[in-house]
């Protein structure tokens, strides 16, 4: 018995019943047969499916939990660098679940949801009719939705265009009507970070910057009930080569513009107006923000202009789909030519 009871005791880690043994000899066989019954009941130590049985069974998680893991895991040391892929294709199928092997890719990354690494990603497109032939481009307002986006969304309706928003996460949720409002009506809305942080700052950790981008993109999705494009836009427009790197990994397209309204600067309605009728070219990404006032104010002029210049307003992925653009996770796109 005492043997059995030093037995039990250097296995009393695998369960958490094995420890403290009663000096009592009734109770010590009480204890030995309890110990034995939950070793038995445990049986994963040594089991040949051991830990692989529990991944498989584990279910696929979604962004959000991910992002919460890894508000729990903050302090594990720093993610290891992701080298670059470039070698990678899209004709690599991506792994199923499970066969991840690279830890904080496995970590991160939620395969039903997001594309591999270098993978070409579709965007959404309209079921509407846009003439390839003739030109055409994309507005896009960054920062909202504010007071002035509604008049925006007014705007477009009444000259049958079609535009694209990139919202801070932080805002989505207070403006969830006009979030889901921008969707119902054929806009497209991306993301554009949670706090506006610039992606590459040296004060952001790649796990700030993974989750800056998660976040956002989970937001939208979790208000307007369906998937998003994946593709973000970087605040200020800030891309290095780390923020290319984890992108990729991530399986998200970089979109900026070619043309800059400079409204963040002149807020000024006939400027905003002017820039644009002097610059505007076929295929053309235009930057605005719908959180100024007179931003909004010029697109009562802007985009009647565009619609008699003979453009068509196309959302990004209507822009990219038509411009035979194949969206690749990690590049970063200005137009569509
Ligand atoms: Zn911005």
């Amino acid at each position: 018995m005492k043997k059995a009871q030093e037995e039990m005791r250097g296995k009393g880690g695998l369960c958490p019943s094995g420890g403290r043994i009663l000096t009592s000899k009734v109770y010590t066989y009480i204890v030995c047969i309890l110990v034995m019954l939950s070793l038995a009941a445990c049986g994963t130590a040594g089991s040949p499916l051991g830990e692989d049985s529990t991944r498989l069974l584990r279910p696929v998680r979604s962004v959000g939990e991910v992002l919460g893991e890894e508000v729990a895991g903050q302090a594990t040391a720093a993610a290891p660098t992701i080298p670059a892929t470039s070698s990678i294709g899209p004709e690599i199928p991506a792994p199923e679940d499970g066969d991840w092997t690279d830890p904080p890719t496995e970590e991160e990354r939620s395969p039903e949801m997001l594309p591999s690494p270098g993978q070409i990603i579709g965007g959404n497109v309209n079921n509407r009719r846009i003439d390839p032939s003739r030109p055409m481009l994309a507005l896009t307002f960054d920062d909202g939705p504010s007071a002035h986006t509604s008049k925006i969304l007014d705007l477009l309706d009444t000259y049958g265009g079609k535009a694209t928003f990139f919202v801070i996460a932080s805002r989505v949720e207070r403006n969830a009507s006009t979030i889901r409002r921008m969707a119902d009506e054929g806009h497209e809305v991306l993301g554009h970070t949670v706090s506006h942080r610039s992606l590459t700052s040296s004060s952001l950790s790649e796990r700030d910057i993974r989750r800056e981008i998660l976040e956002a993109h989970g937001a939208i999705e979790a208000i307007i009930g369906t998937p998003i494009a994946p593709m973000f836009r970087p605040p200020y427009g800030n891309v290095n080569q780390r923020l290319r790197d984890v992108s990729r990994d991530l399986g998200f397209a970089i979109v900026n513009w070619d043309i800059d309204t400079q409204d963040w600067r002149s807020r000024n309605a006939e400027a905003i107006h002017g820039v644009v009728e002097k610059n505007v070219r076929n295929r053309s990404i235009i930057l605005a923000h719908d959180i100024h006032a007179p931003t909004a104010e010029s697109m009562e002029t802007v985009i009647p202009m565009l619609v008699e210049m003979g453009y068509q307003l196309v959302t990004l992925s209507e822009l990219m789909h038509f411009s035979n653009k194949e969206l690749t996770a990690g590049n970063l796109y200005t137009h569509g030519r």
